[in-house]
């Protein structure tokens, strides 16, 4: 689960990180309360959506002026201006998608003074399953062509949990930054922080970038990313409580209602798997087979017939669905669950692409026999191979 900057900027401030004064608004006069609380002479006004890179995004209106998603502006009424121009308006950046994200909220912030940007982010290293601090002096906006083009200015240090964050971690962080004197003291006290804060909130990334020198010296997070491990919400109430499901993706949202593990992709192919090995294979062999998975799906072991029937729901609501497979292995999971699940979303939804179904396993018979004695138009498979070759051949011809 991903949050707001203004969220994220919040936790920093609990956790001792040093931020600028901000608040966050709904419309251009609470806007202007909000930016003439600042003593100025520079106000930041900024679009908070759930995608970074909005410095150097483009709005999709016209109305919203030709430029990005954060406008440094130099007094109340023009901090005023500038969020009732990109307020309501769709800010499209490299990380939203060409559709873009709407822009519900604003952030005002009193502007900073900036003598070098740089880069900072804590993270889970899924190869030495440790928690890792990434750092470089090349931060702002265009991290990505640094990790491209001049890979070796990004350094990665892996804390060792044993011992949990040490001031050497926090001191060869601040000699990766280049930092010196009072800063590399702040630098030890920031990540010792954050490390403290990834650990307690479950967080699975953390990213300050940029992370600031000012100009008259001292540390600031400039800007604040925050990803939270989605299975350990259930222990973060604080942290649940600021979901923002406009910023999800509807079918996945809809998807969590039932707690289906559904993941939307971009392909043409609709999955409907129990187990989630199984929909890694089987999301594998259509791309084998020369086709794109339109998502992962894991119906899980004990679904019942109203779970499997919203997740076939979802997979049909799906415009860029062409074709269905079905692959179900029985084994907690019963084939004629399944069945009438895919029956019942039929009969209320209704099918207009072709379907392919692969039934193994337990109660397989009956599942069968449902689907056959259904008016369903189904293309049987016996096997996973021969499963993904008709619904390719079915959608591509
Ligand atoms: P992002 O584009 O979504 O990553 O948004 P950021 O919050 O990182 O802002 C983008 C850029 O705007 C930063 O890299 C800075 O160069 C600039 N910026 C943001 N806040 C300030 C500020 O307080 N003062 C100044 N001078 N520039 C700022
Ligand atoms: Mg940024």
């Amino acid at each position: 689960m991903n949050i707001h900057e203004y969220q994220a900027k919040q936790l920093l401030k609990q956790y001792g990180c040093p931020v600028s004064d901000g608040r966050a608004v709904l419309n251009a006069s609470e806007a202007e309360a909000a930016a003439a609380e600042m003593d100025g002479p520079l106000w930041v006004v900024k679009a908070q959506i759930h995608a970074g890179g909005r410095g150097k995004g483009t709005f999709k209106e016209a109305a919203a002026g030709e430029k990005g998603g954060v406008r440094l502006t130099k007094s109340v009424a023009e901090a005023a201006a500038e969020a009732k121009a990109m307020l309501g308006n769709t800010l499209v950046t490299h990380q939203t998608g060409p559709d873009g994200k709407q822009v519900n909220r604003i952030y005002i912030e009193d502007g900073s003074d900036i003598d070098r940007e740089l880069y900072l982010a804590v993270l889970l290293d899924r190869v030495t399953s440790r928690v890792s601090f990434v750092a470089s002096t090349e931060g702002g906006m265009d991290i990505e062509a640094v990790a491209e083009e001049t890979p070796e200015k990004i350094v990665t240090l892996t804390i060792d949990p044993a011992t949990g964050f040490t001031p050497e971690n926090g001191k060869a962080v601040a000699d990766a930054l280049k930092l010196t004197g009072a800063e590399v003291d702040q630098c030890v006290e920031l990540t010792s922080n954050l490390y403290r804060m990834f650990v307690e909130k479950d967080m699975d990334m953390l990213e300050i970038n940029p992370l600031i020198v000012m100009e008259n010296g001292g540390l600031k997070c400039l800007d604040a990313k925050m990803g939270f491990d989605g299975n350990a919400l259930f222990r973060q109430p604080d942290i649940l409580a600021l979901r923002d499901e406009t910023e999800e993706d509807d079918k996945e949202l809809e998807a969590s209602k039932y707690d289906l593990s559904y993941i939307a992709l971009d392909g043409e192919i609709g999955c409907m798997v129990n187990g989630a090995g199984l929909a890694m294979a089987t999301m594998d062999i259509i791309k084998l087979k020369g086709a794109e998975p339109a998502n992962f799906l894991d119906v899980g072991g004990g679904a019942t017939t109203e779970k499997v029937t919203a997740a076939f729901k979802i997979i049909t609501s799906d415009p860029n669905v062409k074709g269905i497979l079905v692959n179900i292995f029985g084994g907690i999971m019963r084939c004629d669950v399944i069945a009438e699940g895919v029956v019942q979303a039929v009969k209320e939804v209704g099918l207009q692409v072709p379907l392919v179904v692969r039934l193994e396993g337990t109660k397989v018979q009956e599942g069968k026999d449902i689907i056959n004695n259904s008016p369903l138009d189904v293309i049987a498979a016996d096997d996973l191979d021969d499963a993904a070759e008709k619904i390719v051949k079915a959608v591509k011809g």
